[in-house]
């Protein structure tokens, strides 16, 4: 296995462009997971923990680089919630933001922030610059995106005037160390609530359905509750594996995304 260690973006997707099958190595939390079962054997490994550009994060612009960690005491905090459920504390301190964009599993638990944020993916390649893709062209299925073979994630673009109302939650078989059986973010603005949704479809989600029946009641009632949770759970497309069954994600989809409307509603 060939390893290039990239000093600068430059570097890094020069050495990319030179090797359209090498893989990127951020953290590696995801990588050598699949690197140690043997599941993957990459050729070519280009490292970037020594890519300080990618590491730079302001509240609209997050750089691929930045970790669970520094995300934890961000400035978004239905992120810095999400971040906190990440593994554990070495997990977080290596894993990055990055990262889980580029293993795209539906598990990923940033993945419903930058949904329910309409925040979009910057990718970058040597040979044409640039390019912002909204985050639901960029997630195309289950472990896969829309970004090339040359180009490298190099930040999450988040719109201005983000509001400040952001609730994460997620069910797993545990309380802590838990992949997402499913995982929900709730952000609520002046135009109402957006509910984006994780593991219950390939990519990240929106309930779109259930966010237009929820935005056209006057109050929040009990019963407008009860009728959201129930399009939340028809809304979603879970299938079943050794996490959970179909019913049961259906189920705590509506409950959680439920859940989350009450909580920041108060
Ligand atoms: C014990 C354990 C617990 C975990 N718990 C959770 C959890 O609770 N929630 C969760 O969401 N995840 C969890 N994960 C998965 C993992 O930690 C996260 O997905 C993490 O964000 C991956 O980031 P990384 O920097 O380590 O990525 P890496 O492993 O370095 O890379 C992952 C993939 O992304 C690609 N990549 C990395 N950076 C870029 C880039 N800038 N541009 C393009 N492609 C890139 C790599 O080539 C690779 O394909 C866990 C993993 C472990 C081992």
């Amino acid at each position: 296995m060939e390893f290039v260690a990239a000093h600068d973006l430059d570097e890094a997707l020069a050495a990319k462009a030179q090797r359209p099958e090498a893989v990127f190595l951020a953290g590696g939390t995801d990588l050598m997971v699949e690197v140690n079962l043997a599941h993957h054997r990459p050729a070519s490994v280009v490292s970037l923990r020594r890519v300080a550009d990618l590491r730079d994060a302001s509240p609209n612009r997050i750089g691929a680089g930045v970790t669970w960690a520094r995300l934890e005491r961000g400035p978004h905090r239905g992120l810095a919630q999400a971040a906190r459920t990440v593994g554990s504390p070495q997990i977080r301190a290596a894993g990055t933001i990055g990262g889980n964009i580029g293993t795209a599993s539906p598990a990923g638990d940033g993945l419903p922030w930058i949904a329910a944020a309409d925040a979009s993916i910057e990718a970058r390649s040597a040979a044409r610059g640039t390019r912002v893709i909204p985050w639901n062209e960029f997630f195309i299925g289950v472990k896969r995106t829309s970004l090339l073979s040359d180009e490298i994630v190099t930040a999450v673009i988040v719109p201005d005037g983000l509001p400040e109302h952001q609730e994460f939650a997620k069910v797993g078989v545990r309380n802590a160390m838990v992949i997402s059986t499913v995982s929900c973010l709730v952000i609520r603005g002046d135009d109402g609530f957006r509910v984006a949704l994780g593991s219950v479809a390939p990519t990240p989600i929106r309930a779109s359905r259930a966010e237009e029946m929820i935005n056209a009641e006057s109050s929040i009632t009990a019963a407008a509750l009860d009728e959201f949770a129930r399009i939340v759970s028809q809304e979603v497309k879970p299938i079943s594996d050794h996490r959970s069954t179909e019913a049961y994600r259906r189920h705590a989809a509506g409950v959680l995304a439920r859940r989350l409307v009450e909580r920041s509603s108060r």
